[in-house]
C-alpha cells in the first residue's frame, strides 16, 4: 500500500477514535453522575436504570471497536497494515473504506464468522 493510502487510512482510524473515547468518557461520566443523584424518585431511578443499560451495552460495542482501531495503528506503524492477520493476503480496499480497523479478508472474515476460523478475535 503507498504512503499516501496509508496517511488516508491513519487519519480515518485516528478520527474515528477520537470520536469514539469521547463517547466512552460521556457514558462513564453518565453513570458517575446517576449514580450520585440521591433526590430522585423511584420512577427516575427506574428509568435510569434503563438508560445506563443501554449505555453500556453500546459503550462494550464502542471499547470493542477502540480496541480493533489501536490494534489497526500499531499495523499501521509496523507496516502491516492492510493485509488479513489470517492469511496475509491483501484486504479488498472498499473493505477497508467501509471498516478502516478490518483485520481480515472477506474470505476469513466468513471463515470467522461461521466458527472456522482458528482464531480467538471476534470482530
Ligand atoms: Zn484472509
Amino acid at each position: 500500500m503507498d504512503k499516501e493510502r496509508l496517511k488516508h487510512f491513519e487519519s480515518k482510524l485516528r478520527e474515528r477514535r477520537s470520536a469514539l473515547t469521547g463517547v466512552v468518557e460521556r457514558t462513564e461520566n453518565y453513570g458517575r453522575e446517576a449514580d450520585t443523584e440521591l433526590t430522585q424518585d423511584p420512577a427516575d431511578k427506574a428509568s435510569n436504570a434503563y438508560t445506563k443499560e443501554l449505555l453500556f451495552s453500546q459503550s462494550t460495542n464502542d471499547r470493542f471497536i477502540l480496541k480493533l482501531i489501536e490494534e489497526a495503528l500499531v499495523r499501521l506503524e509496523d507496516g502491516e497494515y492492510g493485509a488479513c492477520v489470517n492469511c496475509s493476503k491483501e484486504i479488498q480496499p472498499k473493505r477497508l473504506e467501509a471498516v478502516p480497523w478490518a483485520r481480515h479478508c472477506i474470505t476469513c472474515q466468513d471463515l470467522q464468522e461461521r466458527g472456522l476460523l482458528d482464531d480467538d478475535d471476534e470482530s
